[in-house]
């Protein structure tokens, strides 16, 4: 009986096993009644300290856990079933944790029924740092995740949302609640949805892990509200146990693609007056010229405009600039293209017309402006009188040198201011 005890001893230490037995004493405390050298150091108890079994439960386990097991063993008395407890202790060298098992067993002492509870305890500790670790890295996840300025989006091997941060709820304006499980289709404009499955098998199956979307064209998601908005999308893949999930990292780019876009316009309009500048006429003209088509030119320029700066100030000059492009934009004969060349001159390109009908717009626009024949309120309270001189001309069958035409129209202006000023002349 010893032997077979000790054997039995031997083998639940090996397994490194805390067993203890422990059963009510007749006032109705827990007691010990036995236990091995691994329900000691589990609770960090020492043998020396207990004189003899079967021992108070006080004695062996301290004082932080003693509620808990307490209610635990009181249940399993009372229910006759089997209870389990997950327990940390905390030892010099660091806190452990463990399963415990509580098995009531109802056995015969002296002819009386017993009923003992016997505890045996399984080591957790590296699984529960484990869990803790992974707990721990999922919420740092979880937290970059959330404080991302971009929209981050991940998407299942069917294409349903898994993820959809809190950047992507402000830019799509949907909660991640509403998204989850959703097609990433309905974040998508009509017009890519139809290509859009496509193009994600395509990634699936090429060798690249990440990559931009689309660098060439613009990108667009798709707002709640049916709005488009301008956006910058990486993608990535990952092998989740077999089955490819794809992440979106979305950038908002809609400050960005306004400030080009007026760094654009900025870079081809004439600030004073609103009108194309000297480089935006030129392409403009160099791409008329590259059809075969009647096209003509004129250049217009201010007659005494040194006098109108000199008399009124050169605010006033400035005005007389400004007023001179609303003529000219706001007029019932549409000018192709009227543009600042520079200083008080203008130049105007006029697809389809022939030299007598350019000769006649501009002939129109030269009374126009002598006359004053046009609404505006001067700020000087009256109007300032001006003039202009215009040189017209026609571009030649199949010439396309843009900078001869202009020479000519510039050696008309001349003859213009040459004859008398106020005039049209044609070259
Ligand atoms: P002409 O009849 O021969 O063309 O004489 P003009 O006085 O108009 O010509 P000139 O070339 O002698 O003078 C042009 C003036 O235009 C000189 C310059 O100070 C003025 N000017 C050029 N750009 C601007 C501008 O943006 N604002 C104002 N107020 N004046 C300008
Ligand atoms: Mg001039
Ligand atoms: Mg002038």
């Amino acid at each position: 009986m010893a032997d077979w005890s000790n054997m039995m001893r031997d083998f639940v230490d090996e397994i490194a096993a805390s067993v203890a037995m422990i059963r009510r004493d007749e006032r109705g405390q827990f007691v010990v009644s036995a236990c091995n050298d691994h329900f000691m150091r589990m609770t960090g108890g020492r043998r020396s300290a207990i004189k003899s079994f079967p021992a108070p439960f006080d004695s062996l386990i301290p004082n932080y856990a003693r509620t808990e097991f307490r209610k635990k063993l009181t249940q399993c008395f009372e229910s006759g079933v089997a209870r389990e407890l997950e327990q940390a202790y905390d030892l010099r060298d660091g806190t452990h944790w463990w399963r415990l098992s509580l098995k009531p067993i109802r056995h015969a002492e002296s002819g009386v029924s017993v009923l003992e509870i016997m505890v045996t305890g399984l080591e957790i500790t590296t699984k529960m740092l484990l869990t803790h670790e992974l707990e721990v890295s999922t919420s740092r996840f979880r937290s970059v995740v959330d404080a991302a300025y971009d929209a981050i989006i991940t998407i299942d091997q069917q294409h349903c949302i898994t993820l959809f941060n809190r950047a992507a709820e402000n830019l799509f304006g949907y909660s991640a609640e509403e998204m989850l499980g959703q097609p990433i289709t309905d974040l998508l404009p009509e017009r890519y949805r139809g290509n859009h499955s496509q193009y994600v098998h395509q990634f699936a199956r090429s060798p690249v892990r990440s990559r931009q979307m689309d660098e060439r064209n613009r990108v667009y998601g798709l707002h709640r509200d049916g709005s488009l908005l301008p956006v910058e999308i990486a993608i990535s893949k990952i092998n989740v146990g077999g089955l490819i999930e794809f992440t979106a990292v979305i950038r908002d780019i809609a400050d960005r693609v306004r400030l080009m876009d007026l760094l654009q316009k900025q870079a081809v309009t004439d600030e004073l007056t609103g009108l194309p500048n000297r480089r935006e006429f030129a392409d403009t003209v160099e791409q008329l010229l590259e059809a075969d088509k009647t096209l003509s030119v004129f250049i217009l320029d201010i007659d005494y405009f040194k006098k109108i700066n000199d008399s009124y100030g050169h605010d006033i000059g400035d005005e007389v600039l400004r007023v001179l492009a609303k003529v000219v934009m706001n007029s019932d004969r549409p000018i192709g293209v009227f543009a600042r060349w520079g200083g008080e001159e203008f130049v105007a390109a006029l697809p389809e017309l022939d030299i007598d009908q350019a000769t006649a717009v501009a002939e129109e626009l030269r009374q126009t402006i002598e006359q004053q024949d046009f609404e505006h309120t001067w700020r000087l309270g009256k109007p300032v009188p001006f003039t202009v001189s215009i040189g017209v001309t026609e571009r030649l069958p199949d010439e396309h040198d843009f900078g001869a035409i202009v020479k000519r129209a510039d050696v008309a202006l001349y003859r213009a201011k040459d004859s008398g000023r106020n005039r049209v002349e044609v070259g």
